[in-house]
C-alpha cells in the first residue's frame, strides 16, 4: 500500500553488492570470469535487482536454480547468459524461448537433450555437471563413457564442464583436493579427445575466498560472497584473499512496550519466566517473516543501539525482547534484526550460530512478505 510505513523490511545496498562483486573479480584476476549466483531470489536480496547490479558491473553470466527463476530474470529484461543449475524435461521448451542454458546431470539426460535439440532444429548449449564426489547432482559415469556420450551428440553443444564441492571450507578434509583431482582427470581426457569446452568451473565462494587457485580454471560461481559472506573455515586454512561485507540489513518496528512483574510468563508455552520485573518490547516480526523459531529464548536483536535478548517463543508475527536495559524505546521505534547500530553488529553468521543453522539459511529464510528496499 502506498504511503504506509514498512513494519518489517530489509534494506539492500546495491553499492555493496557491486563492491563485493568487484572484490571477487579482483581476487580471481583477469583470466577468470565471475558468474553471479542469484538463485533463491539472490539469497533473499532480490534476483532482478541483484542481476541488474551485476550486469552493470559487467557480469556476463548469472546462475539460477530453476527455469522458473531464469524466466523471471528474462521477463525483467536481463540480458546476461543464465545457467540453470538443474532442469526438468518438461521445462526444456522454455530454455529455448527464454535463452537459458541448462546444466545437465547425467548421460541419459544428455542424450535426451540432444534428441530434444534435434527435434527443435536448433543447437542447445549446455554445461555438463560432473559428480566428482559431492554425491548430489552430476554424472558419475566413467570418463570414457562421458567422452563417448558427448561425442555422440549432434545438436547439443558442450559449453562447459562443471563440478561442485562438498567441503570447500574444510581444511581438515581431503575431499576438495580429491574432487579437484577427479575433475582434472576428466578435463584431461576431454582434451586428449580434442573436446575443448569454453568453460571449466568448480569453485564457489569458499574456494574463491581461501584462494584455492587449482579450482578456478576459467570461471568461478560466486553466491554468498556477493552478499557479503564467507563461511568460516575448519582446520588450518590459508588466509582469506577476499574482503566482502554484508549488503542487507533487516529491521522491524516496536508494536508495544510494557513492564512485567517478577515471575510473569512470556509467550506461547510460558517458556520464559521473568526472573525480576522487566521491561519488554513486542516486535512486528516473527517466524512468518523468517525470524527463526529456533531463536526462541536464544537469539538477540539490536534495540536502541544495544543487544536485546529474545524472550520466550518466537511467534508467527510477533517476537518479544527484553529492553530493561534500553533507556528509551517506544512503539513505532525501529529495531535491527540483522545489521548494525553504531558499534553493535549482528550478521547472518552470528544469527545462524544462535539458531543452530547456517548463514545461507538465515538469508534465504527472510520471507516474501518482508519488503525489500534498495539503497545505493
Ligand atoms: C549455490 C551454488 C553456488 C554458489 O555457492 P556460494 O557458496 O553461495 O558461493 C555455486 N555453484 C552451485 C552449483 C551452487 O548450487
Amino acid at each position: 500500500m502506498p504511503g504506509l510505513p514498512h513494519r518489517c523490511y530489509v534494506e539492500i545496498s546495491r553499492g555493496q553488492i557491486a563492491r563485493n562483486y568487484r572484490s571477487v573479480v579482483a581476487a580471481v584476476g583477469p583470466e577468470v570470469e565471475v558468474l553471479g549466483v542469484v538463485k533463491a531470489n539472490a539469497y533473499g536480496h532480490g534476483a532482478v535487482e541483484v542481476g541488474r547490479v551485476l550486469e552493470a558491473e559487467g557480469a556476463r553470466w548469472l546462475a539460477v536454480s530453476s527455469v522458473q527463476e531464469g524466466v523471471a530474470l528474462r521477463a525483467a529484461g536481463l540480458k546476461a547468459r543464465i545457467l540453470v543449475l538443474s532442469t526438468l524435461r518438461s521445462e526444456w521448451s522454455a530454455l529455448l524461448e527464454f535463452e537459458l542454458t541448462p546444466s545437465i546431470q547425467s548421460l541419459e539426460e544428455l542424450a535426451e537433450l540432444d534428441g530434444f535439440a534435434r527435434s527443435t532444429g536448433g543447437p542447445i548449449r549446455y554445461h555438463l555437471k560432473i559428480d566428482s564426489g559431492m554425491g548430489r547432482l552430476g554424472t558419475r559415469a566413467p570418463v570414457e563413457a562421458i567422452v563417448a556420450a558427448v561425442r555422440a551428440t549432434t545438436h547439443a553443444r558442450l559449453e562447459g564442464l562443471m563440478t561442485h564441492f562438498a567441503s570447500a571450507a574444510d581444511y581438515e578434509s581431503p575431499q576438495t583436493d580429491q574432487q579437484i583431482a577427479g575433475f582434472d582427470r576428466i578435463c584431461d581426457a576431454f582434451q586428449e579427445a580434442s573436446l575443448t569446452p569454453p568453460y571449466l568451473h568448480l569453485a564457489s565462494t569458499s574456494a574463491i575466498a581461501y584462494g584455492r587457485r587449482g579450482a578456478w580454471r576459467n570461471l568461478v560461481r560466486a553466491g554468498h560472497a556477493l552478499y557479503g559472506y564467507v563461511s568460516p573455515a575448519r582446520g588450518s586454512a590459508p588466509n582469506r584473499i577476499l574482503e566482502v561485507r554484508p549488503a542487507l540489513s533487516w529491521k522491524t518496528k516496536v508494536l508495544s512496550v510494557k513492564e512485567i512483574p517478577e515471575d510473569a510468563l512470556v509467550g506461547y508455552g510460558g517458556t520464559f519466566r521473568a526472573p525480576r520485573s522487566m521491561r519488554i518490547a513486542v516486535l512486528a516480526a516473527g517466524y512468518a517473516d523468517g525470524l527463526q523459531h529456533r531463536l526462541s529464548s536464544r537469539g538477540k536483536v539490536i534495540a536502541g543501539g544495544k543487544l536485546a535478548p529474545i524472550l520466550g517463543t518466537v511467534s508467527m508475527d510477533l517476537t518479544t525482547i527484553d529492553v530493561s536495559h534500553v533507556t528509551s524505546i517506544a512503539p513505532g521505534d525501529e529495531v535491527t534484526l540483522l545489521g548494525s547500530e553504531g558499534e553493535v553488529k549482528l550478521d547472518a553468521q552470528q544469527i545462524a550460530r544462535a539458531a543452530g543453522t547456517i548463514s545461507y539459511s538465515i538469508l534465504c529464510g527472510i520471507s516474501a512478505r518482508v519488503v525489500r528496499v534498495y539503497v545505493e
